[in-house]
C-alpha cells in the first residue's frame, strides 16, 4: 500500500485506528460484561489460531529468500553482525532501566510471601543451561521441529539452506528458489487477509482477558506491577524512540503509527512469535527492505527481548527485595547477564518469560518461592512486555536496514 492510497482512506478504515478502538473497546467490554467476553473469547482464539497456523511457513521461506535475497554470505554476515550488536544494546539498555527503577522504588520491600499463590506445574525443571540451549538450536530433525513449532531450529535450518542457495547456480537450485519466493507470496497474501480481522481478534482476546481477571489483583502488587510497567514505558517510549531517530533516521511517531497493528496484536496475544506475520506486512509497509526484515524480525520474535528482560530484572530483585536479601552491584550484575540470557532462550510465547525467571532467579541463589506471589499480575505484564518485545524487534528492523543504504 502506497502512502497515499493509505492516507485517502477515512480514518475509521485505517487498520492503527481499528485497533486503537478495539484496545479501549476491548477493556470497556471485558469490564462491563464478562460473562459476555468470555462468550465471545473464541473469536481471538480463532485469530491466534491463524496467526499460529501460518507462523512455521512464514519464518521458513521468508528467512530463505530473505537471506538469499542478500546476495552472498557476507552480506548476511554484515547483517546478521549488526543484528546481534542492535539486540544485545537494546535489550542491556532496557534491562538498566529496569535495574535503575527496581532500585529507586523497592517493590519488594512492600510484599509479603502471604499471598504466595500455588507455581504452574513443573515450573522447576524448565530451566537450561548454556550448553542446552545451545543444542537445542540445532534441529536433529528438523520436520518434527517445524510439527512441534519449535521455532530456534527452524530458524537456524532455513539460515542454513538459504546460505546454501546463494552459493550454488543452476536450473534446479532456481527451480527451489522460485518455489520459496512463490510460496512466501501466497503466504503474504494470506497474512495480509488475516491481518485485517486483527481487530476483531484483539477486541475478543482484550475483553475475555478483562472479564478473568479484574483489576483487585494489580492493587496489591502496585508498587510492583508500576515499577516493571514505568520501565518498559521508559523503554519504549523514550530508549527505543531515541534509537529510531538517531541511528534509524526514522520520525518515532509517524514509525508507531505504522507499527501499531502488530505491537497492538503482541499486546493482545502476549505472544511475539504469533505477531510475527502482522510484524513483518507492517515493516515491509514501512519501506524497510525484505532482506532485512525476514532476517531481523523471526530472529528476533524469539531472542530479542526488551522487555522480557527488564521484567526479569526487576522481579528477581523485587523476590531479593521480598525475602531481605540485598543484593550488591556484581550480583545485580550477575542479574543483569542472566536476565539478558534468559530473554534470549525464551521463546515468543505467553508467560515464557516467567518460566525463565527461574534461571535469573536460580543464578543468584533466591528461592523459586517467590515466584508464587508475582505470579497473579503477570498476565497483564506478560502483555505489555510482548508489545515492548514487537517494538524492539521493529525499532532495529529500522535501525539495520538503514545501514543497509535503503532506508525510505
Ligand atoms: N510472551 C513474551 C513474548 O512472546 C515472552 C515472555 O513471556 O516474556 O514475547
Amino acid at each position: 500500500m502506497t502512502e497515499n492510497s493509505a492516507n485517502s482512506k477515512p480514518w475509521y478504515l485505517k487498520l492503527h485506528w481499528q485497533v486503537l478502538l478495539a484496545l479501549v473497546a476491548g477493556v470497556a467490554f471485558g469490564w462491563l460484561t464478562p460473562t459476555t467476553a468470555e462468550k465471545i473469547g473464541f473469536l481471538g482464539d480463532l485469530f491466534l489460531r491463524l496467526l499460529k497456523m501460518i507462523i512455521i511457513p512464514l519464518i521458513f521461506t521468508s528467512l530463505v529468500s530473505g537471506v538469499s535475497s542478500l546476495g552472498s554470505a557476507r552480506s548476511v554476515g554484515r547483517v546478521g553482525v549488526r543484528t546481534v550488536i542492535y539486540y544485545t544494546v537494546s535489550t542491556t539498555l532496557a534491562i538498566t532501566v529496569g535495574l535503575t527503577l527496581v532500585n529507586i522504588i523497592q517493590p519488594g520491600s512492600q510484599l509479603t510471601l502471604a499471598g504466595a499463590n500455588e507455581l504452574p506445574e513443573g515450573f522447576s525443571t524448565t530451566s537450561q543451561t548454556l550448553p542446552e540451549f545451545l543444542i537445542r538450536m540445532v534441529p536433529d530433525n528438523i520436520v518434527s521441529a517445524m510439527a512441534s513449532g519449535d521455532v530456534l531450529p527452524v530458524i537456524v535450518f532455513a539460515l542454513l539452506f538459504g546460505l546454501f542457495l546463494t552459493r550454488l547456480n543452476g536450473p534446479n537450485v532456481d527451480t527451489v528458489q522460485k518455489v520459496v519466493d512463490g510460496v512466501l507470496e501466497i503466504i503474504q497474501a494470506l497474512t495480509l487477509a488475516i491481518v485485517k480481522l486483527a481487530p476483531v481478534g484483539i477486541f475478543a482476546l482484550l475483553a475475555r482477558e478483562v472479564a478473568r481477571s479484574g483489576p483487585g489483583i494489580i492493587w496489591e502488587l502496585r508498587y510492583y506491577f508500576v515499577t516493571v510497567g514505568a520501565g518498559l514505558l521508559i523503554h519504549a517510549t523514550v530508549t527505543l524512540p531515541l534509537v529510531l531517530f538517531i541511528l534509524g533516521r526514522r520520525t518515532p511517531t509517524k514509525y508507531a503509527r505504522r507499527m501499531a497493528p502488530a505491537v497492538a496484536t503482541a499486546f493482545s496475544t502476549a505472544s511475539s512469535s504469533a505477531t510475527l506475520p502482522l510484524s513483518m506486512d507492517c515493516s515491509e509497509k514501512a519501506g524497510n527492505r525484505r532482506g532485512v526484515t525476514s532476517f531481523v524480525l523471526p530472529l528476533g520474535a524469539t531472542v530479542n527481548m526488551d522487555g522480557t528482560a527488564l521484567y526479569e530484572a526487576v522481579a528477581a530483585l523485587t523476590i531479593a527485595q521480598m525475602y531481605g536479601v540485598s543484593l550488591e552491584l556484581p550480583q545485580q550484575a550477575l542479574v543483569l547477564l542472566t536476565a539478558l540470557l534468559a530473554s534470549v532462550g525464551a521463546a515468543g510465547i505467553p508467560m515464557a518469560g516467567l518460566v525463565m525467571l527461574v534461571v535469573v532467579l536460580q543464578a543468584v541463589g533466591l528461592p523459586l518461592e517467590g515466584i508464587g506471589t508475582i505470579i497473579a499480575v503477570d498476565r497483564v505484564l506478560d502483555m505489555m512486555r510482548t508489545a515492548t518485545n514487537v517494538w524492539s524487534d521493529l525499532v532495529g528492523t529500522a535501525v539495520v536496514n538503514r545501514f543497509e543504504g535503503d532506508a525510505s
